[in-house]
């Protein structure tokens, strides 16, 4: 009997994350304070716990995990690896595909596994609440279940398109205790400033990372939380990948690439960086990050020193950017509009040492149905990117009959995304490539460095 899922026992959910920082060639360029210098960890203490702020900077390669949150970890990881025999039947592809489900955590994504790491070090310092954003509505959800579980009060800041496409997202967020505003909010300086210049701002991640930040920095007992781009949320994420080597290793086989769809980069950074540390070893393993071609930060940014929200609150960081003030085109995988990516996905990616592919989004979505027709699972059409990707490649195999080892991750599961796939059936969804012109433009407002 062939296997279809590779499974691990609870014993198995990984002890410590993994710091890639240990493994880079490179220190990490330090973020930058409003006056051009280097910041300090002090700098962040206003909006984050120390053990956070910690690990931030660290370099240590292993972290270990608390036990409580692992007992959380407990109730969906280890997450099932599965070999996709039927999609690779469909595609006639020799390659073989395996790809690691997160879709399987209460709030249907891999955003939980930092959320719970989060929430539990600010309830250990001492906090009690958490002011944050969402775009597309998962991480907002992953961050209100983490909260009730830590006895938490938590507060997003909801894209405002997105509060209008996605009603459940909110009632999700709602069941798990969390409190919802639309952004831009009457709530913040940053918002109110917004909705002054245009009542229609349809609002975007940037924006509503500035109105949390200022709720944070307003507020005594209240700390910021980010679901993506920096390095400990990244280092939290680690956890999937980690358990997919050893799950490899249980079928005695090993991924010649590795895809995962990157938006700030922490389902990118979670897969793919346990598979660094054997590059780094000098293993020869391929490590690809899918971004949309309507919003193309790695492939098409500038490498530079910018901010991460439109208000320029946060400290600068060098990352490949669209720009600060970057306006989203409203595609449907919203949680891939950030207009920057992490730094140490930014920076292994200008060092050369992972790859960066854009896909149109009609393409993802007819991946993502070629994928739901074989395996049943409909994916997030964030995970659609890696599909896409994947299956180009599978498609290469079949040309080529090279029998390639393909893994992705399939960070999420579409439930709450069904009114894309609406919109892409009767016909409604378009290409959109972000014009060279408005990539060119953003450059002249990039902050002024060194
Ligand atoms: C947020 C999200 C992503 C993107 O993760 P990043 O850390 O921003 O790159 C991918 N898939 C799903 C399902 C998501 O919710």
């Amino acid at each position: 009997m062939q296997q279809t899922k590779i499974l691990l026992d609870e014993s198995e959910i990984p002890t410590h994350w993994y710091n890639v920082v240990a493994d880079m060639p490179n220190p990490p360029a330090p973020p930058l304070g409003p006056d051009g210098k280097p910041i300090g960890p002090e700098a962040l203490t206003p909006i984050f716990p120390m053990s956070l702020i910690e690990q931030e900077v660290s370099s240590e390669r292993w972290i270990a995990i608390p036990d409580k949150v692992r007992e959380i970890y407990q109730l969906w990881r280890p997450s099932p690896l599965y070999r996709a025999h039927r999609l690779e039947a469909a595609l006639g592809t020799p390659a073989k595909i395996y790809y690691k489900y997160e879709g399987v955590s209460p709030a249907g994504s891999h955003k939980v596994n930092t959320a719970v790491a989060q929430a539990y070090y600010n309830a250990e310092a001492g906090i009690k609440r958490i002011a944050t954003e969402t775009g597309a509505g998962q991480w907002g959800c992953s961050m209100a279940l983490a909260g009730q579980m830590f006895g938490l009060e938590v507060r997003v800041y909801m894209v405002k398109v997105s509060y209008g496409q996605k009603p459940y997202r909110r009632s999700m967020m709602q069941t798990w205790g969390a409190e919802v505003f639309a952004s831009p909010s009457m709530e913040t300086h940053a918002g109110r400033a917004a909705l002054e210049a245009g009542p229609d701002n349809p609002g975007s991640l940037g924006l509503a990372i500035s109105e949390a930040v200022e709720d944070a920095a307003t507020h005594a007992d209240t700390n910021y939380a980010l679901g993506s781009v920096l390095n400990h949320v990244l280092l939290h994420q680690t956890v999937v990948g980690q358990e997919a080597k050893k799950q490899f290793e249980k079928i005695g086989a090993y991924p010649d690439m590795v895809f995962a769809p990157c938006g700030g980069g922490s389902n990118f950074g979670g897969a793919a960086f346990p598979f660094f540390a054997d590059k780094a070893a000098g293993k020869n393993v391929r490590l690809v990050a899918v971004e949309p071609a309507s919003c193309p930060t790695l492939t098409r940014g500038h490498y530079a020193y910018d901010f991460g929200d439109t208000a320029k609150l946060t400290p600068m960081m060098l990352m490949y950017t669209l720009g600060h003030d970057f306006m989203p085109p409203s595609i449907h995988a919203g949680g891939l509009r950030y207009h920057g990516a992490s730094a140490l996905v930014s920076q292994l990616y200008h060092e050369k040492l992972i790859e960066a592919v854009a896909v149109p989004q009609l393409a993802t979505f007819k991946a993502g149905v070629t994928f739901a027709r074989a395996e049943g699972i409909i994916p997030a059409p964030e995970s659609n990117h890696a599909i896409a990707a994947c299956i180009d490649e599978a498609l290469r195999c079949k040309e080529t009959g090279e029998a390639k080892t393909l893994f992705f991750n399939l960070s999420g599961h579409g439930h709450f995304d069904m009114a894309a796939y609406d919109s892409y059936f009767s016909g409604k969804l378009e290409d959109f490539v972000y014009p060279e012109e408005a990539i060119r433009a953003a450059l002249e407002r990039l902050p002024k460095v060194g």
